[in-house]
């Protein structure tokens, strides 16, 4: 099949969060399965060029596009990531949607995405090699791409663009890409030939147009990033204003747990860590990386298990659990490292605080920024990682650590829920083993009693403990199952 990604991140080059880990591991596995896969990206200033080969501006395949009123030209430029070929689409209008020196963050994020799905349709119509005419799959993802399956629908299929299979992917139903109705203008959209029952309900009962929304009813199957968050999503509670639209598709929305790139993942060969070790050989290096980590991090030397969290600080994640563990932590003397920053700048100042509060004690150490190689250092290096968030969708750092030989702690929401099973509380209903340490309740009892529990695993049994972390290292979270599921929506002939 020929398959084209359509996101608005890939990790590594252009990488905010998870998505842009899905966006390379899946495409990577459905290479491995013999598909052609290409990845259509904004062209952002702040891409890390260094990390692409074979920069080039693809002379032959630039055009005029328009957003609005404003006419401009529009440069495709070709590299590869490794085995990957990536497409970067340029608008140049007036205000630079893409030279910006971020991804998002702009107030015109909506304009700015919107306007790099009509491109991207306009290019794959016009210039885009096409077997038989025709593209197998085109895969989107999130709000910031949602809007290519509606325009495909409305505009694109008539002027030529065959596309078998629209496929749409939620990995996070907080953010939905709300839109006034100039979008719609701006993108050449007449809303008001659409009957009621659509989309466009929203946007004459309460004036707005819900992107999000949008990709669901258009694409022809839609997918989460996990079973749990999938059941979650079709109720009230967990469905963000969503739950009858996605209960009304429930027979083409499905969730599909994540992976994660076993490849760039892999204490066995991580360039960035100083020593390499797996679950079979050298596996005390561990314990040699974890001993570098305390020297520089300037930790103390003692016989105490590190915890550790890598997170964006957003209110998701569980800012006053992740708070209440650090203080548990060192109550029943062990060592805490936090990597993350915020985009909020309450909440990251809220951390800078305490982290200038806590700066003389010798067992925490905060790193506020994004830092990709420490986080390579932490995964190894700790004993126990914790995922406190009041939802997820479906996580990867719990996945990572896991692969790292870090037993996770975390709450049982979504995919959480999905990839770690209690290792004393297992339910009989679980398919496979104790992994790590689930709590359940998101209130900071549950943070005092979890962590008591894993605490005791860790003193009172090495044995025990050392299969638990082997167990852990040894699961299969890596791509090989889920780019088969998608593979089956790809070719199912029913949605
Ligand atoms: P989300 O997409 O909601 O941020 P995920 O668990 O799906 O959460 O993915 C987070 C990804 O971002 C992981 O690969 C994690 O290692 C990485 N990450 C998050 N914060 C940092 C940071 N401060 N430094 C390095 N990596 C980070």
């Amino acid at each position: 099949m020929h398959i084209i990604q359509i996101a608005s991140e890939c990790a590594p080059f252009a990488k905010v969060g998870g998505l842009s880990d899905v966006i390379l591991g899946l495409s990577r596995e459905l290479i491995q399965l013999k598909h052609t896969v290409e990845i259509i990206l904004p062209k952002y200033d702040c891409i890390d060029y260094s990390q692409l080969q074979n920069l080039i501006l693809d002379g032959e395949s630039s055009f005029e596009s328009k957003y609005g009123e404003e006419k401009f030209q529009v440069r495709i430029w070709r590299a590869r990531y490794e085995e990957i070929p990536i497409i970067l689409i340029e608008p140049l209008n007036a205000s630079g949607f893409m030279h910006r020196g971020y991804f998002y963050g702009g107030e015109d994020d909506i304009e700015r995405f919107t306007c790099f799905c009509r491109a991207t349709l306009d290019y794959l119509t016009l210039f885009h090699p096409k077997e038989n005419n025709r593209l197998d799959v085109v895969h989107i993802h999130d709000w910031q791409t949602a809007l290519c399956a509606l325009l495909y629908q409305d505009k694109y299929r008539q002027k030529g663009l065959d596309i078998i299979k629209m496929v749409f992917t939620i990995h996070n139903l907080e953010y939905q890409g709300i839109a006034g109705e100039h979008i719609l203008r701006n993108v050449s959209i007449d809303w008001w030939y659409y009957k009621e029952g659509t989309v466009f309900e929203d946007l004459e009962k309460y004036g707005y147009f819900n992107l999000l929304k949008s990709g669901c009813i258009y694409a022809d199957h839609v997918t989460t990033v996990s079973p749990t968050y999938a059941e979650e999503a079709k109720t009230p509670l967990g469905g963000r204003g969503l739950d009858s639209c996605l209960q009304s598709i429930q027979d083409r929305f499905s969730g599909i747990l994540n992976g994660i790139d076993f490849q760039y993942w892999n204490p066995a060969k991580d360039p960035y860590l100083p020593v390499k070790y797996s679950s079979k050989r050298f596996f005390n290096n561990k314990y040699e990386i974890q001993k570098q980590l305390r020297d520089r991090l300037q930790l103390e030397i003692v016989q105490q298990p590190i915890v550790s969290c890598i997170t964006r600080l957003v209110p998701q994640k569980g800012i006053s659990m992740i708070k209440k563990a650090i203080f548990k932590t060192l109550e029943l003397g062990g060592q805490f490292i936090l990597l993350g920053s915020s985009p909020i700048p309450e909440i990251q100042k809220e951390f800078e605080d305490l982290k200038e509060s806590l700066s003389q004690n010798k067992n925490i150490h905060f790193e506020m920024r994004y830092n990709e190689e420490l986080s390579h250092w932490i995964y190894a290096g700790s004993d126990f990682f914790i995922v406190p968030s009041l939802f997820e969708p479906c996580g990867l750092t719990q996945m990572i650590a896991m692969r790292y030989g870090t037993v996770p702690i975390v709450r049982k929401t979504g995919g959480l829920q999905d990839s770690v099973i209690d290792v004393e509380y297992r339910n009989t209903d679980e398919v496979g083993e104790g992994v790590g340490f689930v709590f359940e309740f998101p209130d900071e009892n549950s943070i005092d009693w979890v962590l008591e529990r894993a605490f005791n695993y860790w003193h009172s049994n090495p044995k025990e403990w050392k299969k638990l972390v082997k167990r852990g290292m040894e699961v299969d979270y890596s791509w090989k199952k889920p780019a088969l599921e998608y593979v089956n929506i790809y070719q199912s002939p029913y949605s």
